[in-house]
């Protein structure tokens, strides 16, 4: 029995006890929600790894996605990214490697690291039709489900597939002229052609039962993969990516009757005043189905520091209920992202998960609290309640200040020290809060 098998029939799973107490959330509604489809919690039967819940009334996950390229194939450079990033707080990771021993890489960054670990079958499927038959539209359709099956049976808890895009998508998309960031889904790109050039339907939708029968076995979550993601401003909410999103919606509804645990996947570039309606429309279509966002990025022109662009628009998906953020890295658009980029964009992300839930979960408790460490110039505390506290203590004490209490941005101007002196008096008779 999978967990939402074991959630339809009442049981709840040490899973579910495990994620419930780290949430602060009752197990019984935590059951609910994984029932009814609305939470998910990655797993593999054949691979333990940390028990992380993702949807309604939990805290937003950030992921990392960290896989070589077919330029910089580096193996132990991307399990260091994987380790790296889970050191740095990302709750899960994806491996998207593309260039290298795909199979090789996968199992050495599933041993090193205990997040929950995803792909995106169709890069492998696309990689090995093209070493066999040198070219992509060649691959055979049995191909992927046997990296389907593949990837699952070595320990993949959540797996990007890319059922949406099917025929219809390619005429609203043809409909509507071209876009002005085309299409920037790797795999999504590469099923576009298949379809076109062989006139066929996508096997991952046509044949959609044994996408859901191969997950469902393993107990891996079912990500619905956003191929028409805007990949430009102008391009957010098309008609194309509108269609995409329904089709996943649809798909999400019939994977989870299925017994699947399922998830949607969108939507890449939004300008901030889109973000809602995005987040609005797929959890009214999806009936709530958890929400995976890359990006959103926010601007287009700020190559350098997308992880910045991306970290505004995933605070404003997070608070209209996106449940998973998908990090962007400085390198985003330039590179493949390096160690530190990784860590900065997890970071950033973290950030914007946390601002996006003080409105969504309403948990503003910790930054009062460290508004208070601050006002009382206890650094120590500041340390502990930040979210990274070593960094904070690194550059304070990479400056170290004058006066021990204050720090050099004011040093003896110090705000808090100057007021907190005028004030000592009369807080005796009326405490501070
Ligand atoms: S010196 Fe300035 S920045 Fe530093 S703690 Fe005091 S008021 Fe804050």
């Amino acid at each position: 029995m999978n967990l939402l098998e074991a959630a339809k029939n009442g049981i709840i799973t040490d899973a579910m006890k495990e994620v419930a107490a780290a949430e602060g959330v009752e197990a019984s509604v935590l059951l609910e929600n994984i029932a009814e489809g609305r939470c998910v919690i990655p797993l593999n039967k054949n691979r333990p790894s940390k028990f992380v819940g993702i949807g309604k009334g939990l805290r937003t996950k950030v992921n990392a996605s960290i896989g070589t390229s077919s330029d910089i194939i580096d193996p132990a450079a991307e399990v260091s990214k994987a380790i790296a990033a889970q050191r740095a707080g990302a709750d899960t990771l994806m491996e998207l490697s593309v260039g290298g021993d795909l199979d090789s890489i996968r199992k050495d960054v599933l041993s090193a690291v205990s997040l929950p670990v995803g792909s995106v079958p169709l890069y492998q499927a696309f990689k090995e039709a093209i070493e066999k038959y040198h070219d992509p539209n060649k691959m055979p359709e049995e191909l992927l489900f046997d990296v389907l099956e593949r990837q699952c049976a070595d320990g993949i808890s959540f797996m990007a597939v890319h059922c949406g895009i099917n025929r219809l998508t390619i005429e609203r998309l043809q409909r509507q002229g071209y876009r002005y960031g085309g299409l920037v889904s790797r795999g999504g790109s590469y099923m576009v052609g298949w379809m076109l050039s062989n006139n066929k339907e996508n096997p991952l939708y046509e044949k959609f039962d044994r996408v859901v029968e191969i997950l469902r076995k393993y107990d891996c979550v079912l990500s619905l993969g956003n191929g028409l993601r805007a990949g430009a401003i102008h391009d957010s909410l098309d008609r194309a990516q509108v269609q995409e999103l329904l089709i996943n919606c649809e798909l999400a509804d019939i994977g989870r009757k299925m017994g699947c645990q399922t998830m949607c996947e969108g939507p890449g570039h939004l300008p901030l005043d889109d973000i809602e309606a995005n987040v609005k429309l797929q959890k009214r279509m999806s009936n709530d189905a958890p929400f995976y966002v890359l990006g959103p990025l926010t601007t287009d022109i700020g190559a350098g520091y997308d992880h910045i662009s991306a970290a505004i628009g995933a605070a404003e998906a997070a608070r209209y209920g996106a449940d998973l953020i998908c990090y962007v890295t400085p390198a985003e658009h330039l590179a493949l992202p390096n160690e530190q980029d990784v860590v900065e964009g997890v970071r950033a992300a973290r950030v914007a998960a946390h601002v996006g839930d003080m409105v969504k979960l309403g948990r503003k408790d910790r930054d009062r609290d460290m508004s208070k460490a601050r006002r009382d110039l206890k650094w120590e505390e500041q340390f502990k309640l930040g979210l990274f506290g070593e960094k904070a203590r690194e550059i304070r004490d990479s400056r170290a200040p004058m006066e021990a209490d204050t720090c050099t941005m004011c040093g003896s101007f110090c705000a808090m020290d100057n007021v907190e002196a005028y004030f000592r008096e009369s807080l005796k008779e009326s405490p501070k809060k």
